[in-house]
C-alpha cells in the first residue's frame, strides 16, 4: 500500500479506477490526534453515484456468473493483499486516533472476514424440496441480492466495512461502499487499493467517499437492492423510513446503550478490569462500549476504587507519537456532547470519582456515580470513556434496571457462580450477551447485531451472511406436459 504518493489522492474509485468525482469536490483528512493533513480523498457527488451505480447493475451479472473459485481467489487475494500494507496500521492510528492494538485487531478481523467469506463462496445453495406434483423437479436456491450500498461509520472503519463487502461478495452481489467522512482513506479507498492489487473486475467493488447526500442518493436509487447501513440510531431511523417506502431491504446495524452487571459474588479485580476495558477502549467510541456498570453493594465499594485507579493509570494523548492508551475524541461535536451529557448529569446530583476534565479532545477516563437514572448520560449512548456505575441491592434489581432501556445490542454479567451468572445474562434484553468477558467482543462467526432500536433486519458473520446477503428463490421444472382446466 503506497502511503506517501497514494493512487487515491483526491479520487474516488469507480469503474476499477481512482479518477476525480464529477465536480472535482474534495475531503480532507487530518490525523486525528495532531491535527495533522493526512490525505484528501474525492467528495463524490450524486451525479457519480449514480455513475457507480449503473457500473455495478452491470458488472454484478458477470461476477454472479463466475465460478465461485474466481470470487474466492480475489477475496483470498485482497486478504494477502491487506497482511502485507504495512501502512494500513498506520492509517487506522492516524485517521482513527486509535491506539496501534486497535489497527492490529481490525486488520487481523477483516482478514477473517476476507477468509470465512472465501469459504463461504463454496457453500450448497440450494435443496432439493419434496413435492406434491408428478413430475416436478421443486427446488429452494439463493440468488445473489444484487447491487448491496454499504454505508459505514468512523469508529472501526476498514473491519465494519469488510463485514459487509467480503460476505456480499463471496455470494455474487456487487457492493457500492460510502465510507464516513472522517475515515474515507482506511475505510475506502485503502480498501479500494486492495482489490485493484488483488484484481477484482472493474465495476465489482467501488467506493463513493461523501457526506449525507451520497447516503441518501444511494439508499434512494432504485437500482440499489439493498442497503447496509452501520451508524447511528438517528440516521438508522431515517434510513429505515426512506427505504420503507421504497420496499428496499435494509440491514441496520445501530448503537447501543450496553449493561455491565456486576453480581455480588464476582471477582472484583476481574470485574473492574472487565469494566475497565468495556468503557475506556478506543475512548469509548464502540457502539458496545459498555455505558451502564449496574453493581451489586456488596461489592461496590471495591469495584468503585478499582475501577477508577485503572481509570486514573490511563494515559491519554497523541497515540500515534506518543504511544499513549488512550487517543482523542473524533471531532468537535462528538466532544461537546460528551461534555453535555457529563455535566448534565453532575448538574443534576452524579459525582465525578475520577477523570471528567479534557484538554482539547483528550478526555480523560471518567467514573461517575449517583447518575439519575433519567438523565441523558443513563439513558443515551455516550460514545465517550465515561464509566457511570449504579449501585443495586440483588440480581433482580440488577436485571430490571438492565432490561430499562430501548436499546437491544449488547450486554455482560460478571460473576464467580457461572451457572448463576448465565441465568442471570439469559434474562437480559439483548442479541448478545456474554458472561464474565467485556461487553466489545466480535468474531467473523458470530452472529453479531442489535434488537430495539439497536437495529433492524438480519446479523452478520457466520451462517447468518447467507441469509442476510441472498434471496431465496422456490423454481421448479415440470418434465411433463401440464394440464389446466383452460
Ligand atoms: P452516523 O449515523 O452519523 O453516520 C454513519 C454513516 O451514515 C456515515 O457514512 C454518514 O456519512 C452516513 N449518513 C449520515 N446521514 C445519512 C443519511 N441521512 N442518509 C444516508 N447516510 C447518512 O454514525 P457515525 O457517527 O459515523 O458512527 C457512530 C455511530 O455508529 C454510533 O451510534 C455507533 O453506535 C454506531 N455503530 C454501530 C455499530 C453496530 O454494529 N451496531 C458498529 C459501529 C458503530
Amino acid at each position: 500500500m503506497a502511503t506517501h504518493n497514494p493512487p487515491w489522492s483526491k479520487a474516488i474509485y469507480t469503474d476499477g479506477r481512482f479518477h476525480p468525482p464529477a465536480a472535482g469536490g474534495t475531503l480532507q483528512v487530518r490525523d486525528k490526534s495532531s491535527g495533522e493533513l493526512l490525505g484528501v480523498a474525492g467528495d463524490a457527488a450524486t451525479s457519480d453515484v449514480d455513475a457507480a451505480v449503473a457500473s455495478s447493475v452491470t458488472a454484478q451479472r458477470a461476477w454472479a456468473a463466475l465460478p465461485y473459485t474466481e470470487r474466492a481467489a480475489i477475496l483470498r487475494g485482497v486478504a494477502t493483499a491487506l497482511e502485507h500494507a504495512d501502512g494500513f496500521r498506520e492509517l487506522i492510528v492516524r485517521e482513527t486516533g486509535s491506539i496501534a492494538g486497535k489497527a492490529d485487531y481490525e486488520i487481523a478481523s477483516a482478514v477473517g472476514e476476507l477468509t470465512e467469506a472465501a469459504a463461504l463462496a463454496s457453500r450448497p445453495v440450494g435443496e432439493v424440496l419434496q413435492t406434491g406434483h408428478p413430475g416436478r423437479f421443486s427446488v429452494g436456491e439463493r440468488v445473489p441480492v444484487g447491487l448491496v450500498a454499504a454505508i459505514t461509520p468512523w469508529n472501526f472503519p476498514l473491519v465494519l466495512g469488510m463485514r459487509v463487502i467480503a460476505p456480499a461478495l463471496a455470494l455474487g452481489n456487487t457492493v457500492l461502499l460510502k465510507p464516513s467522512p472522517e475515515t474515507p482513506l482506511s475505510g475506502g479507498l485503502a480498501i479500494a487499493e486492495l482489490f485493484e492489487q488483488a484484481g477484482a473486475p472493474a465495476g465489482v467493488f467501488q467506493v463513493l467517499p461523501g457526506g449525507e447526500e451520497v447516503g441518501r442518493r444511494l439508499v434512494e436509487h432504485p437500482d440499489v437492492a439493498m442497503v447496509h447501513f452501520t451508524g447511528s440510531t438517528t440516521v438508522g431511523r431515517q434510513i429505515a423510513s426512506t427505504a420503507g417506502s421504497l420496499l428496499k431491504k435494509t440491514s441496520l446495524e445501530l448503537g447501543g446503550n450496553n449493561a455491565l452487571v456486576v453480581l455480588a459474588d464476582a471477582d472484583v479485580d476481574q470485574a473492574a478490569m472487565i469494566g475497565a476495558w468495556s468503557s475506556f477502549h478506543y475512548q469509548g467510541q464502540t457502539c458496545i462500549s459498555a455505558g451502564r456498570h449496574i453493581v451489586d453493594r456488596a461489592v461496590a465499594d471495591a469495584y468503585l476504587r478499582n475501577l477508577s485507579e485503572r481509570a486514573a493509570a490511563i494515559t491519554v494523548g497523541d497515540t500515534f507519537r506518543d504511544r499513549t492508551g488512550l487517543g482523542p475524541i473524533i471531532n468537535d461535536v462528538q466532544l461537546a456532547r460528551a461534555r453535555r451529557l457529563l455535566d448534565e448529569a453532575v448538574a443534576g446530583g452524579a459525582r465525578v470519582l475520577t477523570g471528567g476534565t479534557n484538554k482539547g479532545r483528550f478526555f480523560r477516563p471518567t467514573v461517575v456515580v449517583d447518575v439519575d437514572p433519567a438523565s441523558a448520560l443513563w439513558t443515551e449512548e455516550i460514545f465517550a470513556p465515561i464509566a457511570p456505575v449504579a449501585v443495586v441491592d440483588g440480581a433482580e434489581q440488577a436485571v430490571e434496571l438492565a432490561n430499562d432501556t430501548r436499546y437491544g445490542l449488547v450486554s455482560s454479567v460478571v460473576g464467580s457462580d457461572i451457572h448463576r451468572a448465565t441465568e442471570v445474562a439469559r434474562r437480559l434484553n439483548s442479541a448478545m450477551v456474554h458472561v464474565n468477558d467485556a461487553t466489545p467482543q466480535d468474531e467473523p462467526l458470530a452472529p453479531f447485531g442489535g434488537i430495539g432500536h439497536s437495529g433492524l433486519g438480519g446479523r452478520a458473520g457466520g451462517d447468518a451472511n447467507l441469509e442476510e446477503f441472498t434471496e431465496r428463490r422456490w423454481r421448479t421444472v415440470a418434465s411433463e406436459p401440464v394440464h389446466y382446466p383452460y
